[in-house]
């Protein structure tokens, strides 16, 4: 893992080494300078310079080690958890839910609001009164605002269209709107790239650097994680695989195909066949993973998303593939246990240390977790920065000289 993370000596690679210095210090933290210089394989003096920025601008914290021997103690660094704060929100369909995340990942305040049917002149605004909230509970400076709503993004037919989506959001520029009304650098995703995100930053990718997460919102989606970034696609769509057709003249689906894996397999598939069913229970509620027409569904759901894995590993050999999002989580435990054993791919290895299939770490919040870390990842990731639209460039308010800097610099 840490081998990925060489730095390079030229002077063009420059915003390229802050990052993998400070995802050093991220994922391994504390840490000292000779482990830093090992793990990226930059010189002592490059890696100095950097710490200094990162020390002047309040995003590390050194301390000295306690002396276990003769000699002066190394400085171990780590990420200062009140150096910086992002707002994430998440749209859903009867909700507006936003939460406070430091820069170690740490939820430091939640809020959520009802919100049926949320057109962007009725979201907006409480977009903003949520973020002012949030923002007046940090106790830091806050970087920016990410919002994670239902994807795919742009695509006529699968688009804000269907049951599954929003509707009224066509065309909208979401971004731009959000960073008006909020005056904060502001970042959109779907909230299954967005719910990857966060597995790779804060769960299971920081052990596995390429793992595939499918994410059940009310439809299902997924994201590809390639060493440790979320890949988006040409068009930031990639892993949106809920409309792949997988039942042969299955079931008619919004977006004009037949048999699409989200009519069998997604929250909005359950509701549909406990309705179907004549059984009037709520999915969230208590013990309703145990009800017969619950467990009738899981049935009918193993064979399509058995599929859809095998399809998945054999196409992507990722390390692990991941289950997650807002399906209760007593029912996702029975599904990922029914799915069991997997059909047989190029995943299926007598060398592997790890399942091929596990659930999300973070849980039920990882879309909301990854809303705020698309506002942070440009700044704690190498790469990831360059994923994701931001309404304007240029953003972090500066705290000291040299923040903007940072903040603009991996655009170029
Ligand atoms: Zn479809």
């Amino acid at each position: 893992m840490a081998t990925r993370l060489k730095g390079t000596n030229q002077d063009l690679g420059r915003p390229y080494n802050r990052r993998i210095v400070l995802e050093a210090v991220r994922l391994h933290g504390p840490i000292s300078r000779a482990e830093i210089a090992r793990l990226v394989a930059l010189s002592p003096q490059t890696i100095t310079n950097i710490i200094r920025e990162f020390e002047e601008i309040g995003l590390l914290t050194a301390r000295r080690e306690t002396p276990k021997g003769p000699g002066q103690p190394a400085i171990e660094l780590a990420i200062d958890p009140d150096g910086g704060f992002a707002v994430g929100l998440q749209l859903m369909r009867d909700r507006l839910r936003g939460l406070l995340l430091d820069l170690t990942g740490a939820v430091r305040g939640r809020i959520q609001t009802d919100l049926p049917a949320a057109t962007p002149d009725t979201a907006l605004p409480a977009m903003a009164a949520m973020v002012q909230r949030l923002r007046a509970a940090a106790p830091g400076r806050v970087l920016g605002v990410g919002l994670a709503m239902p994807g795919p993004f742009d695509v006529e037919a699968m688009s804000f269209v269907g049951p599954t989506t929003l509707a009224g959001w066509a065309g909208v520029k979401v971004a731009e709107r959000l960073r008006q009304v909020t005056g904060l650098p502001a970042f959109v995703g779907g909230d299954a790239p967005a719910a990857a995100l966060s597995e790779a930053m804060f769960g299971l990718g920081r052990s596995l650097r390429d793992v595939f997460y499918i994410h059940f919102g009310f439809g299902l989606g997924g994201g590809l994680v390639v060493d440790g970034q979320v890949h988006q696609g040409a068009w930031g769509n990639a892993g949106e695989f809920g409309h792949m057709p997988i039942v042969p003249g299955g079931r008619a689906c919004s977006c004009g195909n037949e048999g699409c894996l989200e009519t069998y397999v997604s929250v909005h598939a359950l509701r549909t066949a406990l309705a179907e069913a004549g059984v009037a229970l709520d999915p969230a509620d208590p013990g309703a993973a145990d009800h017969p027409a619950v467990a009738a569904w899981i049935e009918a759901a193993v064979p399509p998303l058995r599929r859809a894995i095998c399809t998945i590993e054999n196409l992507l050999d990722p390390a692990g593939v991941v289950l997650g999002g807002e399906m209760p989580e007593p029912i996702l435990h029975r599904l990922a246990g029914r799915l069991e054993p997997l059909l047989p791919s190029v995943s299926r290895r007598s060398d592997r240390t790890h399942p091929r299939l596990a659930l999300s770490a973070i849980g039920a919040d990882n879309a909301l977790v990854g809303a705020a870390v698309l506002a942070i990842s440009g700044l704690l990731s190498p790469r990831s920065g360059l994923l994701f639209a931001e309404a304007e460039p240029a953003a972090v308010p500066p705290p000291a000289r040299r923040a903007t800097a940072i903040a603009t610099e991996g655009r170029a």
